[in-house]
């Protein structure tokens, strides 16, 4: 099962993938991040890895200056502070101390994200774009927000609206409307859907990898015919916008899924945003077509991420302290 070259990935719990588009490049300095032993920060590191490393989100944040502050819970301020860093420090690894610290604060209530405590890499990515909106948006709530400068409604969400629809009897539910930063899907069935999809045509193609992720987010979904006609029906999730920054997460369904391989050889490094919904309304949506620039893995309860600097054409491997260049890709089992 393969759609094209470089696959890449491990793990066991949580594989976000980050798909940009190819125009806008440039070298941002690479610096490791400190993970003293106990410290369990190596979740907060990748997702600290992978804002610093997508252009898009390096630059406009850079332009954000107003902010209402926290003072020393304020995960804008730590993260401004950690920016700079990367731009100028001389150091080679820095530590990321304070945007733990900020981010321990803040979520002390839902005792999420505490100190000495491992915790999610793709959920504490979501939740540090969710407090840079709430830092920058005014109070706007998050569902609806349309401000032209937040960075996460503008460049990430993907605004979506469910509905199943009946081809037997025609009834339709009504349009559930949501916002999501990252699309989650299972690996289960993305592996299943592979060998699915693969049974009914001759050779893979660079447009499946879409489809696969569309197929494996819908199929286990089934819903009951809103006319109660009896017909089980799949969901169709339709794209409203046209985010520039698409977030895969692959969700695995056990600690010891030795599904990993199976998953590796399914992933593409092309994705067109019109394969990956039901539907996107947006003509800049159809057109989208998005590559890979970025994987955080998870194993050995340990995350580590690669990142693709688009200028120099290379793979980096960021393992908190030390960074790599990925020279050769090399599938091993482990
Ligand atoms: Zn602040
Ligand atoms: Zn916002
Ligand atoms: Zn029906």
């Amino acid at each position: 099962m393969s759609w094209k070259r470089n696959y890449f990935a491990s793990g066991s719990s949580g594989l976000p993938g980050i798909f940009t588009p190819r125009t806008m490049t440039s070298i941002a300095p690479s610096k490791g991040l400190i993970n003293e032993p106990g410290q369990n920060s190596c979740f907060l590191n990748s997702a600290l890895q992978v804002l610093w490393h997508l252009d898009i989100f390096r630059r406009s944040f850079r332009q954000l200056t107003t902010h209402k502050c926290m003072e020393d819970s304020c995960i804008f301020c730590a993260l401004k502070s950690i920016f700079v860093q990367f731009q100028f420090s001389s150091e080679k690894v820095l530590p990321s101390d304070a945007l733990r610290c900020a981010l321990a604060k803040t979520f002390q209530d839902e005792q999420r994200f505490q100190l000495g405590i491992m915790d999610d890499a793709a959920e504490c990515f979501e939740n540090i774009l969710m407090r840079i909106h709430f830092h920058i948006s005014d109070e706007t709530k998050e569902d609806i927000c349309t401000a032209k400068h937040c960075i996460p409604h503008q460049k990430f969400a993907m605004t979506l609206f469910e509905q199943c629809v009946c081809s037997n009897c025609g009834a339709s539910s009504d349009p559930l409307p949501f916002i999501q930063m990252v699309h989650y899907i299972s690996t289960t069935s993305l592996c299943n859907q592979a060998v699915r999809m693969l049974e009914c045509r001759e050779k893979p193609t660079p447009d499946m990898f879409g489809e696969l992720l569309r197929n494996a987010s819908t199929v286990g979904d089934l819903r009951n015919c809103p006319g109660n006609c009896g017909e089980k029906l799949r969901i169709r999730r339709v794209l409203m916008n046209s985010p520039e920054i698409i977030t895969i997460g692959l969700v695995w369904d056990s600690d010891h899924s030795d599904l990993a391989e199976d998953v590796i050889h399914s992933l593409g490094t092309v994705l067109r945003l019109g394969d990956l919904f039901y539907r996107v309304t947006e003509d800049k949506a159809k057109q989208a077509e998005l590559y890979l620039v970025g994987v955080v893995c998870y194993y050995g309860k340990h995350y580590s991420t690669f990142f693709f600097q688009t200028k120099i054409r290379k793979w980096i491997y960021f393992d908190d302290a030390h960074v790599k260049e990925v020279i050769i890709w090399a599938l091993c089992n482990q």
